[in-house]
């Protein structure tokens, strides 16, 4: 026999019926439920009825319950769940609760960004806004690199209380010059409820970090901001209890949910966390929200940014939040973790290699607007980038031998990719090869290759390279070629012998 509810429980459940059929009849999303309900049980029933969609909120001695995420998006389960199940278990960020999976729409003057659909978006940016300068290259930069949101920290939540704190709402206004300049969607932190309005009215994006995913005040604030937010996983946080503090957003009114994994603590100590990478599909399995991974909090080291980041998108990611720095030996928080903006470049056009090969493309925004005066933006890549290497004097052994990491693994990956344009050359060299066999003609040609050898001139001053060099080095491309044609006949031959 089933045990009767206690009495207040019982009250409870009769305001909730009530409230249920309010929402049913509830079109527009601020109408009022006029509900009047005792003050002894709203919490009960804030249990009951948020899953239909109504928050409990004080008003006039009594409570109120009010409308507070779209009727549409009532889960079809509610009925099906026991009172104990409504307050253990995620409702609202629930795969089940809406027909769609939630894509959050960002519209800026350059960019028309829809994070959680077929593209993948990547955010980039500093840690920190440090000055006007740092932050206006660092934008233009990802901005050419492919990123179509701004990162940057205006409020920092330090480990240290002596350790920088951000410049506070300064930077906001530089954030918002910046987007103004690139087109790019600011996101940035906001660390107290009472900051929520001045962060909103400057950010496209409020980011609340994982030291502040259980800041239940905060969490509410945000909630009741028509700005989308960046939920990061708390570095020791469950995933259920990520969806929790997820739900107490969408609680509050606000759908636009992002969920952000960063790498949890673990006993490893090589890297400053653990990405779980298992996260994403679970997320993406259990949830209807957008999936972004921090690959630079991750690893905290900038030699594992890039392979964190591919492995978040091979694993279905939605996003990416990577932190870039002009010159990360003298960034005043988390240089060790940020790349130099020419590794980003390469970092982008990684991602897009894997994304294409799940199925998905990188959105890189519209073509980036001309200055003032119709001339392009200079493009920091192709002129060799900012130069993270200025500005060494002073700076500490463990910091440069950092640095001179991150340029090696540039080196690598430009040797990288001159091989495999070398070997894209020979495999032409080889078409032609088999077009001039079946012409006839001899696979050695003289001519031909004096004609390429002749380009080095050209090709040097363009460069800015040593013609001498230049030359030995297309000696050297023209001679594997001659080699695999000659190869492709002997083979040939054979075959018809
Ligand atoms: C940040 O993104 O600047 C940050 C502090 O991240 P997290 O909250 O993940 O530590
Ligand atoms: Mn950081």
């Amino acid at each position: 026999m089933a045990r009767a509810l206690p009495s207040r429980l019982q009250a409870a459940a009769r305001l909730s019926r009530q409230g249920l059929r309010a929402a049913r009849h509830t079109r527009a999303r601020d109408q009022a439920v006029t509900m009047p309900i005792p003050k002894t049980i709203p919490s009960v029933l804030q249990i009951l009825l948020s899953p239909a969609g109504l928050a409990i909120t004080p008003a006039s001695g009594d409570y109120a319950a009010t409308p507070c995420v779209s009727p549409s998006r009532i889960p079809k389960v509610t009925h099906e769940l026991t009172l104990a199940d409504r307050a253990r278990l995620p409702v609202l960020t629930a795969r089940g609760a809406v027909a769609e999976r939630t894509v959050v729409s960002i519209a800026t003057a350059g960019a028309d960004i829809r994070i959680g659909g077929r593209a993948v978006v990547v955010a980039a940016g500093p840690c920190a806004v440090e000055n006007r300068d740092m932050l206006l290259s660092t934008a233009r930069s990802v901005r050419s690199a492919g990123a179509v949101m701004l990162r940057g920290g205006a409020f920092k939540p330090r480990t240290s209380p002596y350790s920088f704190q951000g410049m506070g709402a300064d930077a906001l206004a530089l954030l918002a010059e910046a987007r103004e300049q690139t087109g790019l969607a600011v996101i940035t932190e906001v660390l107290d409820p009472r900051h929520v309005e001045l962060v909103a009215a400057h950010a496209d994006v409020l980011q609340v970090g994982a030291r502040n995913m259980q800041n239940f005040a905060l969490l509410a604030e945000v909630g009741r901001s028509s700005r989308p937010v960046l939920l990061k996983r708390g570095m020791s946080a469950t995933l259920d209890e990520l969806l929790m503090a997820a739900e107490h957003i969408m609680a509050g009114g606000n759908s636009r949910v992002i969920l952000c994994e960063r790498g949890i603590r673990t006993f490893e100590t090589k890297t400053r966390n653990t990405l779980d990478v298992s996260a994403i599909p679970v997320l993406k399995r259990e949830t209807h929200l957008p999936v972004f991974v921090d690959p630079s909090h991750a690893g905290g080291r900038a030699h594992l940014v890039s392979p964190l980041a591919l492995a978040a998108i091979a694993a279905g990611a939605d996003g990416l939040i990577v932190e870039v720095h002009p010159s990360p030996a003298s960034a005043l928080s988390d240089g060790e973790q940020s790349l130099p903006p020419r590794a980003f470049a390469t970092l982008v056009r990684q991602v897009a290699v894997v994304a294409g090969s799940v199925g998905r493309e990188v959105d890189v925004g519209r073509p980036q607007a001309r200055a003032d005066d119709g001339s392009e933006q200079p493009n920091e890549e192709l002129e060799g980038g900012t130069d993270e290497l200025t500005d060494l004097a002073g700076v500490a052994l463990p910091a440069l031998l950092d640095a001179l990491a991150n340029v090696r693994d540039d080196i690598q990956t430009v040797d990288r990719e001159i091989i495999s344009l070398l070997a894209r050359r020979v495999a032409l060299g080889r078409r032609a090869g088999r077009v001039k066999r079946a012409a006839g003609v001899s696979v050695v040609d003289p001519m031909q290759e004096a004609a390429v050898l002749e380009r080095a001139r050209e090709l040097a001053e363009a460069a800015g390279l040593p013609y001498r060099d230049l030359r030995a080095l297309l000696r050297g491309m023209i001679a594997i070629s001659r080699r695999a044609q000659l190869n492709d006949e002997a083979a040939d031959e054979a075959e018809s012998r």
